[in-house]
């Protein structure tokens, strides 16, 4: 069986093609960078609108496979920015109804948990999803994922980015900031923000434009990591420790980070778990995910008819039941 996967969440339009067993064919992305300033919804849906049909057919064309041939449409349904789900939503629909194939909506969180599990091969992590929109500690309870953990405002990959673009450097400014970061270890005084098991990254923020004035960029870029990503450790510690899960998986475009992989990898470690990272291409945003876990719903027996389309920009992790695994 083949699923095709479409990814319309944000930045980022990606088909991509999986089997049953998890193999990913093929996969294509297409990303959005602004010339100035953030993501503005509706100039990054009208990227996706211009970009969808090549993604798609270069997808299908490299896996040496037919549109034929794709038993299964999934599509990423939310959470996200709605003028770029719809672009996704309404794609699905035209190919299921063209193709007479069925589609299924997927949450994009829930997806980049699943990819996680399959391409490591950990069954029951506690994950820490860091990326540019998200920012989630959470693990398999009572049925679902469970968020432990999560950002009170920005995402810690929006966090960076922004910053960078302040500090004058280009988009995405996460990998610019790592480079920095190594030609330092000095430590500014930055707010540590933790707030029970959640975080808060926008005072942070502020706070370290503010020591542009008077620091070195690779000093602050050092000082932003060793402190956001101490913060990520110590809620990721306690996730473990409390749920005492044997594994921990780290994704999202974030997870690229070295200093970030280090950092978990010794919390793992020191609570007896297993630690994992996504590899790179299966990281960030991305179609193969959205067909892969639309695979695990469709073999539940679940598929999205046209009524139940509808976009959910909100939705959440934890509003998804996950009857594909069982409790341990
Ligand atoms: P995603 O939203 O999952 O596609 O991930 C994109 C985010 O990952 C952006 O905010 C990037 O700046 C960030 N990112 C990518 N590589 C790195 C890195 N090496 N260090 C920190 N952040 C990164
Ligand atoms: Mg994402």
């Amino acid at each position: 069986m083949l699923i095709l996967g479409l990814e319309s969440t944000a930045h980022t339009f990606s088909a991509g093609i999986v089997d049953d067993a998890g193999n990913v064919l093929n996969l294509v992305s297409d990303t959005y960078i602004p010339e100035t300033g953030g993501l503005h919804p509706l100039k990054t849906a009208m990227h996706h609108q211009d970009c969808f049909d090549g993604v798609i057919s270069t997808t299908v064309k490299e896996a040496k496979v037919s549109i034929r041939d794709i038993d299964l449409i999934a599509f990423s349904q939310g959470p996200g920015l709605g003028p770029c789900l719809r672009i996704g939503a309404t794609i699905a629909r035209t190919l299921s109804a063209g193709l007479r194939i069925p589609m299924v909506g997927v949450n994009h969180c829930v997806a980049h948990v699943e990819i996680g599990r399959v391409a490591c091969g950990c069954d029951d992590p506690l994950c820490l999803y860091v990326s540019g929109g998200n920012t989630i500690i959470s693990a398999l309870k009572c049925g679902r994922y469970q968020v432990f953990g999560e950002t009170l405002d920005i995402a810690l990959g929006n966090m960076l980015d922004t910053f960078a673009r302040e500090a004058g450097l280009a988009h995405p400014g996460g990998p610019k900031i790592e480079q920095l970061a190594r030609k330092s270890d000095l430590l500014l005084d930055l707010p540590y923000v933790v707030k029970g098991m959640d975080l808060s990254f926008s005072g942070i923020l502020t706070s370290a434009i503010r020591l542009l004035a008077k620091h070195d960029l690779e000093d602050i870029a050092n000082s932003l990591q060793e402190t956001t990503f101490a913060m990520l450790a110590e809620v990721t510690e306690r996730a473990v420790a409390h749920t005492g899960k044997e594994e921990v998986l780290l994704t999202g475009g974030v997870a690229a980070n070295d200093r970030l992989k280090k950092m978990i990898d010794i919390v793992a470690l020191e609570q007896d778990a297993s630690f994992h990272v996504v590899p790179r291409k299966l990281a960030g945003d991305n179609g193969a995910m959205i067909a892969w876990t639309g695979f695990l719903q469709f073999d539940q027996g679940n598929t999205t008819s046209l009524e139940e389309s509808r976009v959910m920009p909100n939705w959440r992790l934890d509003q998804v039941d996950i009857p594909w695994r069982q409790e341990r």
